[in-house]
């Protein structure tokens, strides 16, 4: 008996499916991925809050509406290959590997990435390759992508990361400035990366991209 089943099913229902998430694989994945896991042990009690929660090393675990809405936004059918930039806890990255094909997560703390790969192999996620480095580069050996989901606040679009879309890929990211963004969806158009369409899906605070084309730590 899963003793935190109907704590998930009420953050499914009341976080996500009454905020206008919709996508029923997004839910079933919301409804099926343990996030107590993702959490520190003193917070467990907490991971299914309205609410991001420190993971150590100053960064968080986004909330769980935020994870949706961006995998949401991804229009996902099955058999992507998708790019995560900042694996976090793992948690975003545990998300998307039961909905799509392979994920590949960069993330350039290396003490989060190796905790993030124990919890994924506990989960059998092994659909998910997570590299330690610079994401806001892309994953140019494995590029290109149907998708790519950053979750890491940007000052601007990572030309690097459009350049390693698909014609018709999308480009989740949150941008604007180091305290509070605009949450972006680019999709490619076609070869061109100049031909763009750009929405806003709500304003976010996200912990900072540090790196090339992001801020300096
Ligand atoms: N997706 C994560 C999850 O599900 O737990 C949440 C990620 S947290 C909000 C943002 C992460 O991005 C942090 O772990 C941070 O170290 C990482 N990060 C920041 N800049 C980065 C960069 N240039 N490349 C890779 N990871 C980066």
């Amino acid at each position: 008996m899963d003793r935190y089943k109907r704590q998930k099913a009420r953050m499914v229902e009341t976080q996500l499916a009454a905020r206008g998430i919709k996508d029923p694989r997004v839910l079933k994945a919301m409804t099926t991925v343990p996030r107590h896991l993702f959490v520190d042990e003193g917070l467990i009690d907490q991971a299914y809050n309205d609410n991001p929660l420190p993971i150590g090393e100053h960064q968080t675990i986004s909330q769980p509406y935020i994870v949706a809405l961006m995998t949401q936004a991804l229009e996902l059918k099955g058999r992507e290959r998708i790019l995560e930039i900042g694996t976090g806890s793992g948690y975003q990255a545990a998300i998307l590997a039961g909905l799509v094909d392979r994920v590949f997560s960069v993330e350039r703390i290396a003490s989060l990435a190796t905790r993030a790969r124990k919890i994924l192999d506990q989960l059998n996620c092994y659909n998910v390759a997570i590299r330690v480095g610079d994401g806001s580069f892309g994953w140019k050996e494995e590029a290109p992508f149907d998708g790519i989901v950053t979750t890491a606040a940007a000052p601007a679009i990572p030309q690097y990361l459009l350049e390693q879309l698909v014609p018709g890929g999308k480009l989740i990211i949150p941008v604007g400035g180091r305290d509070i963004q605009d949450l972006i969806k680019i999709t490619r158009n076609s070869a061109d990366i100049n031909d763009i369409k750009k929405e806003s899906l709500c304003g976010c605070r996200f912990v900072s991209l540090i790196g090339k084309s992001g801020w300096s730590e």
